[in-house]
This record gives C-alpha cells, structure tokens and sequence, in this order.
C-alpha cells in the first residue's frame, strides 16, 4: 500500500511545521499531544537541521547530534518524524523550498497544520510560516510541480499559528490568540520532550544559566496560560483566514479537543463581525445600494 493510499483511510492528521528543533516543543507540542490522545496521526518536520546551535561542534557534528535530539523527541511525543530541508538562517520564501514543502504536505495531507506566528522574533521562524501558508495553499493545484512530484490533494486544511517567542512581535508588540489550549495534563511529557535536546541545555547553561531552555518554556507555558485566565498551562493559537483552505467556520481544534481543553475568545467573534460588515459592504457595492 503506497502512502497516499494509506492517508486516503485517515483525515484526523496534524502536521506541526516549525523552523528549529526544539521549536515544535516550545509553542506546539502540548497540543499535538492532546490531538493524539484524541487519536489524531501527528507530524513533526523542522525545516532547519539546527547546525547553528552550538558554540563548540562544527555544523556538521552539530547537525547530526540535533537530529538525533529531534528523532528522539518526536519519539516521545509520539510523532511521525520528518527530516529538515535546510540549515540556520538559511530558511528563506524561495521555490526550491517551497516545492519541497509543499511536497511533504501532499504526502502527509493534512487537515491541521500548526505553525510559526507570522510575526515572530527571527526571520527563519516568519519565514517558516509563510512557507506553510503557501505549501498548503498549493495543495490542490494541478500545475504546481512539487519536488519530488506528488499529486495534488483536495482535503480542507486548517492552518493555526502558534504564539511567537516572547509572547510579542518584532516591534514589541503583545500577541493575544484567539484559542487557548489546555496543555497542563500533559506538561511533563511536553517538557521532557523538550529536554531530549539535550545539546541544547549544555550550550545554554553555559551562557544562560542552569535548565535555563527549560524554565523559559515552563514560564512561556504559564504566561500563557495566565492569558487564557483559566488554565495552568496552555498553548495559544491564532487561525489563519479561511480563504483557500476551509471552511469559514472550520474550527478543528475545537472539533478534536475536550469542551474543558479548549478556549475560544471573544477577540475570535469580534474578528467575526468584522468580516461580516466586510462582506455586507462588499455585497453593497456590488448592487450599489450601500456605500
Ligand atoms: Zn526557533
């Protein structure tokens, strides 16, 4: 049975679509945790090898030790592993990427896709959002040669964007989500994922301070989920528009997550209303009755 066949008989998979390795465990991995113990088939790909992140190997060695690292932290969670497609501030919006991307994505074919914010503290991390963005978006067009050539795939795809590092912008700007996931029952695996990067902590501890990678991830947990007013720890999410993807009102998070996992805000119905005065105005000025 060739992939494509066995992704025919499934339409509950995730794809988490981050820039570094340890990125997917800093904003995304509670939530791919929760879409698996609801019985979601969960990716994991992180487009850089991570061969910047160490001031003692050399790229290569570095990059090695960071796939091992990664392997095994989506072993842990439980994820289907995907290898990166490039190195450190190498993640660019170019073709080459892009039809490889978008490849990964038609053989995966996924219904969630987790990604970066589209504003974020660093270049590989919007970089890697807009690459998602695109790649799903060429799911289902005929024309688009992926590479390797994959056929085309029509399901719908949701697109949710994580939290940026910092919880702000690049222009210092706090980030508010409109979903807020409930990620304190499965924190401790979340953690322990992120602590098989272990070349990770050597190189922090030395500059940052003991475990310090992951006390930033516990207090970006909790400061997120102090946001969401309910939760101890928690995910935040913003949906991407709908336009070319799914359905208006496709909300799988809320689909697949228990009615206590999940909050959707209210800043979510005021973008609501927003598009519908949009729409009422656009609608006007095609029959010119409204300005
Ligand atoms: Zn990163």
């Amino acid at each position: 049975m060739g992939k494509s066949e066995i992704s025919n008989f499934k339409s509950q998979i995730a794809l988490a679509i981050a820039a570094h390795p340890d990125d997917i465990e800093f904003y995304m991995a509670g939530t791919l945790l929760l879409l698996k113990r609801a019985g979601w088939e969960i990716h994991y790909l992180n487009l850089s090898s991570g061969n910047c992140g160490s001031v003692q190997f050399s790229a290569a060695k570095t990059r090695a030790i960071r796939r091992r690292e990664a392997q095994s932290a989506a072993r842990l969670l439980g994820a289907l592993y995907h290898p990166s497609l490039t190195d450190d501030l190498e993640i660019f919006y170019d073709d080459k990427t892009l039809r490889r991307l978008a490849a990964i994505i038609r053989e995966v074919r996924p219904t969630i896709v987790l990604t970066h914010s589209p504003q974020d503290y660093m270049d590989d991390h919007t970089n890697t959002s807009r690459l998602a963005v695109t790649a799903a978006f060429a799911r289902g067009m005929p024309n688009y040669r992926t590479r390797p050539p994959r056929p085309p795939t029509q399901q719908d795809v949701t697109i949710y964007h994580a939290m940026p590092h910092g919880l702000r912008d690049g222009l210092r700007q706090l980030i508010t989500p409109d979903a807020f996931v409930n990620t304190t029952s499965v924190h401790a695996t979340k953690r322990a994922a992120l602590a098989c990067h272990r070349s990770q902590k050597e190189w922090l501890d030395v500059s940052q301070g003991l475990d310090s990678y992951l006390k930033t991830m516990d207090e970006m947990s909790l400061a997120v989920g102090q946001m969401s007013r309910r939760f101890k720890q928690a995910e935040g999410w913003r949906r991407h528009l709908h336009l070319g993807f799914c359905a208006e009102d496709a909300e799988p998070l809320r689909d697949a997550l228990r009615k206590n996992d999940l909050i959707i805000r209210a800043h979510e119905r005021g973008l609501g209303r927003k598009l519908s005065r949009y729409a009422l105005t656009e609608r006007g000025r095609r029959t010119g009755s409204t300005g």
